[in-house]
């Protein structure tokens, strides 16, 4: 029986694409570059895949933070300074947040039934601040964010840290549940507790990673969780 789920927070309940998209437009104007919809994409592709290689462990947080923007401008072919680009961008993405449809209502079902912690991989202030404007801190009894840890998901040390702060965590009683193969299931494996992947885009599955239970619905984790 399941009593502890850790829930990572983009993706799985924030909409962090949009939130995304929305400061890198506010960024992009403060340059004075003209944003569209194949500009914003190309970023986040950019970002995407330097967070894959933080989570491999093959460059640093820093290094994701400043990089992005020196290989975004750059592919862009315009001569913008990276540095103020990521300040600007952190800010921003500070400043808003948009709940995944059914967020709300599946936060609401699960308190009071579990203990319920907050795993993200997102930087500090950033998260914090987006925590605090959406009103969900009063949902969970612990809120993990890696840049505290000092570890990223996957990494098997980062759940060993919740679970040494949380005290007596058994994991087969626990879950993790998220919407990245790569940092939230194979971190559960890791971590040697359970996964549900929320998969609302209909990824291929890596058989590499264990998947316990799947689902594209938010409204469906209620009724798994119960039966994990
Ligand atoms: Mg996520």
């Amino acid at each position: 029986m399941v009593k502890n789920v850790f829930l990572d927070m983009d993706g799985t309940l924030l909409d962090f694409h949009k939130s995304e998209a929305v400061a890198l437009g506010k960024v992009l104007g403060d340059f004075g570059i003209v944003a569209t919809p194949e500009k914003i994409d190309l970023y986040s592709r950019i970002n995407l895949a330097q967070w894959k290689r933080l989570e491999r462990g093959e460059i640093s947080r820093e290094q994701v933070l400043v990089g992005r923007f020196e290989i975004f401008f750059g592919q862009l072919g315009e001569n913008a300074d990276a540095l103020r680009a990521r300040k600007l961008y952190e800010n921003y993405l500070s400043q808003g947040h948009y709940f995944i449809d059914g967020a709300q209502e599946l936060l609401e079902t699960l308190f009071g039934k579990y203990k319920l912690f907050i795993a993200t991989n997102g930087t500090k202030k950033v998260q914090l601040s987006r925590i605090k404007d959406s009103g969900i801190a009063r949902y969970f009894g612990g809120i993990f964010i890696s840049e505290d840890l000092g570890y990223n998901k996957p990494d098997r040390m980062f759940f060993e840290k919740c679970f040494e702060l949380i005290g007596n965590v058994d994991p087969d009683e626990t879950v993790i549940v998220g919407d990245s193969l790569s940092s939230d299931i194979l971190g559960g494996n890791n971590a040697g507790i359970k996964t549900l992947w929320y998969n609302p885009m209909h990824e291929k599955p890596d058989k590499t990673v264990r998947i316990d239970r799947d689902t594209d619905a938010l409204s469906d984790i209620p009724d798994i969780l119960a039966k994990m």
